[in-house]
């Protein structure tokens, strides 16, 4: 074996995972693609979800640090877990080196160890996902939260959908004179909670957006919920449609929508942060789930349960038998993961 513990991606999960697995004795390889770790934070300009910080940067920069000082950690940058394979004693990661487009690209490797903790987080959703836009073909729609601030300044700017970034920008950049027409799809209707009592924000819920042939200015027809069609007009347009995982192949489970449950995963296997669900998407949860799977790879290490199992006889006493159908603890999984 390499190491005692494998973790794929170098974001807030896979860093704490690391301290975690470092504070209980276990060596670790850290696999990150970026050049940093961390380099989703760096780009969050406020926070204030997660105690102790105020903004991203600062974050990743503490986190740096105390990888740095995390002696039984090795931290492995640009390169790319690209292949998971779990057997019954092992896992086998295949690594291999990011390099700048157009250099020669070095040789890869294949890590060995116990157990791997998969972070690799989510990336940006394209358009072509997007049932309900049209005429989006050829043209430049970047992220919103790549904005230039000074770019966006006292212009209209359509955003094609509700995720999250639009709040991290309203919140970062009060000063902005900025008019944000936000079309969004019935599905991303629970987003918009964080930014629509901001007064540079309108909000129209729409069924299809179609865009006009021009794009300067931006023309979209769209037919709203209410089955009104209306002519939207801006300087610039931003796509702001939310995120979806993408883990290295193999061994890591996804369900239906894509995300990786770790209640799924092989024994050998953790996930942890934004890859496990929809729903828990933030800072400070993506640490919690990190150091847990951490601890989860040290505990199966000594052949310790993780989970309950029920009351222990000797409290619970002997089954009783019931009459009846057996009656379904916890429901269906959730299709959208649930974490
Ligand atoms: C604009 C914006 C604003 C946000 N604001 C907030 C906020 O205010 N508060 C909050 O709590 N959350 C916020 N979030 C969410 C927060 O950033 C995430 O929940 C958190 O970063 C998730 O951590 P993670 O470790 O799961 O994934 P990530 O931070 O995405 O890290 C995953 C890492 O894995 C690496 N990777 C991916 N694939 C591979 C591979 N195959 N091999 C090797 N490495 C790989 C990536 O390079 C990346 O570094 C925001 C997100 C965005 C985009």
């Amino acid at each position: 074996m390499d190491t005692d513990l494998l973790i794929v991606g170098g974001g807030p999960a896979g860093c704490a995972a690391a301290v975690m697995a470092a504070s209980v004795g276990m060596r670790s390889v850290l696999i990150e693609s970026g050049d940093t770790v961390c380099g989703a934070l760096r780009r969050i300009p406020v926070v204030s979800n997660v105690l102790g910080v105020t903004n991203g940067p600062d974050l990743a920069t503490a986190i740096e640090a105390d990888l740095a000082r995390c002696d039984l950690c090795r931290v492995a940058l640009d390169s790319r877990a690209t292949t998971i394979d779990a057997f019954d004693d092992r896992v086998e990661v295949a690594v291999e080196p990011v390099t700048p487009v157009g250099s020669a690209r070095g040789p890869g490797a294949r890590l060995t160890a116990p157990y791997v903790v998969v972070a690799t987080g989510v990336g940006p959703l394209g358009p072509e996902g997007a049932g309900w836009l049209g005429g989006v073909a050829g043209r430049a729609l970047p992220p919103l939260w790549e904005a230039d601030p000074a770019a966006v300044d006292g212009r209209t700017v359509l955003v094609l959908g509700a995720d999250r970034p639009l709040g991290t920008v309203a919140r970062a950049h009060p000063e902005l004179r900025t008019r944000f027409v936000v079309a969004y799809p019935p599905e991303d209707a629970y987003k918009i909670e964080e930014i629509r009592r901001d007064s540079r924000v309108e909000l129209v819920a729409v069924r299809r957006l179609e865009f006009g042939p021009s794009s300067a200015p931006v023309t979209a027809e769209v037919r709203t919920v209410e089955g009104e069609r209306r002519v939207l007009t801006a300087d610039l347009a931003f796509l702001n449609l939310g995120s979806a995982p993408a883990p290295p192949a193999g061994a890591v489970a996804a369900d239906p929508s894509g995300y990786c449950p770790p209640r799924s995963q092989h024994p050998r296997v953790f996930t942890a942060g934004d890859l496990r669900s929809v729903r828990f998407q933030r800072i400070a949860t993506a640490m919690g789930s990190g150091g847990e799977a951490a601890l989860g790879a040290y505990y199966a290490s000594r052949g310790l349960p993780t989970e309950s199992g029920g009351l222990p006889t000797e409290i619970g006493g002997p089954p009783t038998k019931t009459d009846g159908p057996p009656t379904e603890v916890g429901g269906p999984p959730d299709p959208a993961g649930g974490g």
